[in-house]
């Protein structure tokens, strides 16, 4: 099995190290990671400047290799040449910190396995829920190859990804391993205005804890809870329930004017 590794946390990030060793166990990797931290950077790709990708090392002496691009990119860049065999598996993580409920929308890591599932590979996106730098990676990790064993016989449907959370807490800490839906999680919008030295203001955007709805079976309650959530994620967005209410609205109807 071919497993393709990448981040948004940077090709140095310690998640990254622990995700390529476990998988080292079970096939042949590859790690194409974002040369810096690249985190909230959503599903954005690189189209007005030339993307590099340089052969370095890791800190197991395994090469690898970090590009200018983002997440999305590296999936990109090493299906469509730096790596030259067929990937059967890509695998964006370990992330420092949750991707849940809308925090999907702005995440890189899920993004680089939402990439995946555009090309066609299974995939899955894995973070350990915390803001700490104490994090414990082992447990996801292992996880992580076991459901990459899971991924080599059982095939997900066409445009869906796993998204996959664990709590920052040794095993016997763990309540179990919950499949979930996509939770409700957000962010007040907290902004800072400061004064720069020169007397501009500035911003600086976030900071507060996000609100999360603890509906039941959702991500952000299984986390809340002390559970592993992993949830399947379609790349389809449509609201179909919305479909008939929006076509009533006669917005079919307008004329157009130019
Ligand atoms: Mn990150």
């Amino acid at each position: 099995m071919n497993i393709l590794i990448t981040n948004d946390d940077g090709i140095h990030a310690d998640g990254l190290l622990a995700l390529k060793s476990a998988f080292d166990e079970i096939g042949k990797v590859y790690v194409v990671a974002p040369d810096r931290p690249r985190s909230a950077c959503g599903h954005s790709i690189t189209l007005h400047k030339p993307l590099r990708a340089d052969r370095v090392r890791l800190r197991d002496g395994s090469i690898a290799y970090a590009t200018n691009g983002t997440p999305s990119d590296c999936v990109s860049l090493a299906m469509l040449g730096v790596v030259e065999e067929q990937v059967d598996l890509v695998v964006s993580g370990i992330n420092r910190g949750p991707n849940l409920g809308w925090d999907l929308t702005y995440s890189g890591t899920v993004s680089a396995a939402m990439e995946g599932a555009i090309m066609g590979v299974q995939s899955m996106a894995i973070s350990v829920a915390t803001y700490s730098n104490e994090v414990e990676y082992a447990v996801a990790a292992a996880l992580a190859v076991q459901l990459g064993r899971i991924l080599q016989s059982h095939r997900l449907p066409e445009s869906t990804l796993l998204n996959v959370n664990v709590p920052n807490l040794p095993t016997r800490q763990i309540k179990g391993i919950a499949v979930t839906k996509q939770g409700k999680r957000r962010y007040g919008g907290n902004i800072e205005k400061r004064t720069d030295p020169m007397g501009r203001d500035y911003y600086w955007l976030g900071g507060d804890d996000p609100v999360d709805s603890l509906d039941e079976g959702t991500d952000v309650k299984a986390i809340a809870d002390d559970w592993v959530s992993i949830t399947p994620v379609h790349l389809d967005l449509t609201d179909y329930s919305a479909i008939a209410d929006v076509r009533a609205w006669g917005v079919e109807q307008i004329q157009l004017i130019d």
